[in-house]
């Protein structure tokens, strides 16, 4: 399937959720691209998952940011390929360095450079212990098994809709039960 049909595709996934996230955040090795960027040259010419490119063209043509979160221990590298890409503007925050944190520290880096809420972030990754950490801080979490395609991209927009409808009926109950102890605490003082 070639980059154009991908993004119809991923345009016409996106359209069949109302609720959307306002920030997509990708990791790089294994999930963006087929290779550890550590193990490559910055004179090579790199090329991604098959799906990759419409995905990342359709969240542009639909507004929704984009940003990086990638542990690789060769910043420069991952960059020289994102720049020989094409896709290095694409990105509202690009957080790569090696941390022992898994990326909850990029994570609050790429917060405070969005002011994206944790809640209103997609994150895909292909390592289990990122996606545990970060989904802890309330960003909805994918695992990729063969880096991001459709398939993958549904999935993630599923499970941010579910969360948020989830979050809503929480906020709901509680809102109601706080409004009932309102109600009945004036009683309650006359007691
Ligand atoms: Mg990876």
């Amino acid at each position: 399937m070639g980059d154009e049909r991908v993004k119809e595709e991923a345009l016409q996934i996106i359209g069949a959720f109302q609720v959307l996230p306002r920030l997509v955040v990708f990791d790089l090795d294994y999930t963006l691209w087929p290779f550890y960027c550590e193990c490559r040259s910055k004179r090579e010419m790199p090329s991604l998952y098959p799906h990759a490119k419409g995905i990342l063209h359709a969240l542009k043509e639909k507004g929704i940011g984009m940003a990086i979160a990638s542990r690789s221990p060769t910043p420069d590298i991952a960059k020289t390929f994102l720049e020989k890409l094409s896709l290095k503007s694409m990105f509202a925050a690009q957080e790569i360095f090696s941390s022992w944190s898994h990326k909850t520290e990029h994570f609050q880096r790429i917060h405070s450079r969005t002011g994206v809420p944790f809640n209103s972030m997609l994150f895909f990754d292909d390592e289990d212990r990122n996606i545990q950490a970060v989904s802890k801080m309330g960003v909805t979490s994918v695992l990729v098994g063969n880096g991001v395609n459709l398939g993958a991209f549904r999935q993630g927009l599923t499970m941010f809709a579910q969360n948020t409808a989830t979050a809503e009926k929480n906020l709901k109950r509680w809102r109601t039960k706080f409004s009932q102890q309102s109600k009945s605490s004036p009683s309650e003082e006359k007691e």
